[in-house]
């Protein structure tokens, strides 16, 4: 077999067989398929698409190009969660704990920020000696023990998925529905989990712009993951503004510790309740998504939840303090009102921008080898269908560099667009895929 004409075959739009796309996956991790020669089917993948099939094999042959976790000795059923990407996006600091209040064992394998969009791992290290990079007997230990643990990706967890993606980064092959499907479902297969529910994102912030072509990607990873075996569900939710108020992360942690104290804004919860509900029926916990809703809803009002993460922080080495006092989270030296120069409805927050400025801010990477300042960020005064005049705040910037302030208000004064009148608020749910 030869890898050029696998891209022949490709680019001329044929589809490859399994054994073609398991030598391409081995191949490249062994160093005998080349870069460029990768980048070239991958463009052929980007223009041509995949069947299913190619999809499924894809995945699979990614998911088994390293560690497959067991986590058999884990009690009950484990169940895992995903979202595409987003920004403000800190679901996971919230809905994980209430889960795992209810006593359903969340092992959950998250991941640094990805180009504009956050991560959970990133996220968490706001926690001075949190520790992300847990060996895999002690995450098995703590689920077992306190039924939650979160670890970011480890060297042979999905490798081929670690060198693809640098690959498509570089490349512009990130958007793209089978490569996006098989990257996140051989991740997850990877991982271990008996369930698996996943928050497909759509708009502005989101890789995948269109709801229609959300609900083909969710429609295709449901059904990689109910294939190999594992209960899999898709929400489709909005990503035309930031989720909540705060982006950036220490300010994504208070905002997600404010939501688990019961005072956390609308869209988040929402989110939180619709993917903490499936997570209970995939595990057997509730019957109804009604009843899921309130024994959720219940983790806040008894603090279970919040006293959860407390637990879950200091069992990977976290200072918890901060949970009860977010005034000990990272703090940047400068705080700026972002001041509106125009009046009028906001129409739009392009979402993409605010991820943009709060990587300006120095919130995310720049390059690979960047480090993040886990102080910087953005509160959003304003979004939309608020009503705003000249002169008020529509956000204040967290930063610790002057030129940087001054660079991201920029970018975030184009991130706003006003109408004459009122925006009607779209459906922050969109739908639920099952099968
Ligand atoms: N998240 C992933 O893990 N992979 C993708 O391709 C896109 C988002």
């Amino acid at each position: 077999m030869y890898m050029v004409e696998l891209i022949e075959k490709k680019r001329d739009g044929e589809e490859l067989s399994q054994k073609e796309i398991a030598f391409m996956i081995s191949g490249y991790l062994s160093g005998e398929i080349t870069d460029y020669q990768m980048a070239a089917i991958l463009m052929a993948i980007y223009f041509r698409g995949m069947t299913p099939r190619e999809t499924v094999d894809l995945t699979m042959a990614m998911a088994h190009s390293g560690d497959m976790l067991d986590l058999s000795t884990i009690e009950g059923i484990k169940v895992d969660k995903h979202s595409t990407g987003g920004v403000g996006d800190k679901t996971s600091l919230v809905l994980a704990p209430m889960v795992a209040a209810l006593g359903v064992p969340v092992a959950k394998m998250s991941g640094r920020g990805l180009g504009h969009t956050g991560g959970t791992i990133d996220k968490l290290e706001s926690f001075s000696g949190f520790n992300t990079s847990i060996s895999t007997e002690q995450f098995i230990r703590n689920v077992n023990q306190i039924k939650l643990a979160i670890m970011g990706q480890t060297a042979n967890l999905a490798p081929a998925d670690k060198a693809l993606y640098a690959l498509r980064d570089v490349t512009a092959t990130v958007d793209n529905m089978p490569l996006i499907a098989s990257s996140i479902m051989s991740k997850k297969l990877a991982a271990g989990a008996d369930a698996i529910v996943l928050d497909v994102k759509t708009g502005s912030g989101a890789f995948m712009k269109s709801e229609e072509n959300a609900i083909a990607l969710a429609k295709a990873m449901v059904s990689i993951g109910n294939l190999a075996g594992k209960k899999t569900i898709a929400i489709i939710s909005d990503m035309d503004q930031p989720l909540g108020y705060y982006v950036g992360n220490a300010l994504e942690v208070k905002e997600a510790i404010d939501t688990l104290n019961g005072e956390g804004p609308e869209d988040l919860m929402e989110l939180c309740l619709t993917l903490g509900s499936y997570m209970l029926l995939c595990a057997n916990k509730a019957d109804t998504v009604e009843d899921a809703r309130k024994m959720l809803q219940n983790t806040i009002t008894n603090k279970t939840a919040l006293d959860k993460l407390a637990e879950f922080v200091a069992a990977q080495g976290g200072d918890n303090r901060a949970v009860y006092d977010t005034g000990l989270l990272p703090k940047a030296k400068i705080e700026e009102e972002l001041i509106s120069v125009e009046e009028g409805y906001v129409a739009k927050i392009i979402c993409d921008k605010v991820g943009v400025a709060s990587l300006i801010l120095g919130g995310g990477r720049q390059t690979k080898e960047s480090e993040i300042d886990l102080a910087v960020g953005i509160k959003l005064h304003k979004k939309v269908g608020d009503y705003v005049k000249i002169g008020e705040s529509l956000a204040t910037i967290y930063g610790n560099d002057p030129i940087k302030v001054k660079d991201a208000k920029i970018c975030m004064l184009d991130a706003y667009c006003y109408a004459n009148e009122a925006i009607p608020k779209s459906k922050f749910i969109k739908c639920i895929i099952s099968e």
